[in-house]
């Protein structure tokens, strides 16, 4: 084989690699394009079903939803509340289905998540306040009228010392904020705005 033999096979040989490598960067980029339309999809389905709990809330000067505050603090209807779970326990129906997530997902992580108080009608507060004395008055009730609990905002907790540390770091992930010191079992929501 002379030499003009030898280049010509090895243009053949590689106008086929050429080929060869058309092809795979052909069937490459075709499924690489299913792939992203998979993703783009799954994307779209999981923004859609997102998008009820990414509703967001107009606050009033105390941080209250302005429709919640407009009922009054003890005051709201049941059609305004939700249920903790299978308990007789009520919250402010976003923070209960916020609180319900978190349980759900505490206890795939093994923690368990009791609840001792959530929503307080007025006379309920009014008793408390009667029972275990104001903060005013070093005593551990909020004035009635003005309690977390009164919006359906705020729930105790039972938590044991894996529960709590699991709170600290996760809650807030919920909208769920430890804001009483000394009292490592209340929670209050914070809804998104
Ligand atoms: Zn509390």
């Amino acid at each position: 084989m002379g030499i003009e033999g030898v280049n010509s096979r090895i243009a053949e040989i590689q106008s086929r690699i050429i080929a060869l490598q058309t092809q795979r960067a052909g069937t490459t980029s075709a499924s690489a394009t299913s792939a992203q339309g998979t993703f783009a999809s799954h994307l779209q389905g999981a923004i859609a079903s997102t998008a009820p709990t990414a509703q967001t809330y107009k606050l009033n000067s105390k941080g209250i939803p302005e429709d919640l505050a407009a009922y009054g603090n003890g005051k709201i209807p049941e059609t305004a509340l939700g249920r903790v779970g299978n308990t007789g326990h009520k919250l402010w129906a976003p923070a209960a289905q916020s609180l319900n997530g978190m349980i759900e997902d505490a206890r795939r992580d093994g923690v368990e998540i009791g609840i001792t108080d959530s929503y307080r009608p007025y006379a309920e507060q009014v008793d408390l306040a009667r029972r275990k004395g104001l903060y005013s008055q070093g005593g551990l009730a909020a004035k009635p009228g003005t309690s977390e609990h009164g919006w359906g905002m705020a729930t105790d907790l039972d938590l044991n010392a894996k529960a709590l540390s699991w709170m600290r770091k996760n809650a807030g992930n919920y909208g769920f904020v430890e804001n009483v010191a000394r009292e490592s079992w209340h929670w209050a929501y914070r809804p998104p705005t």
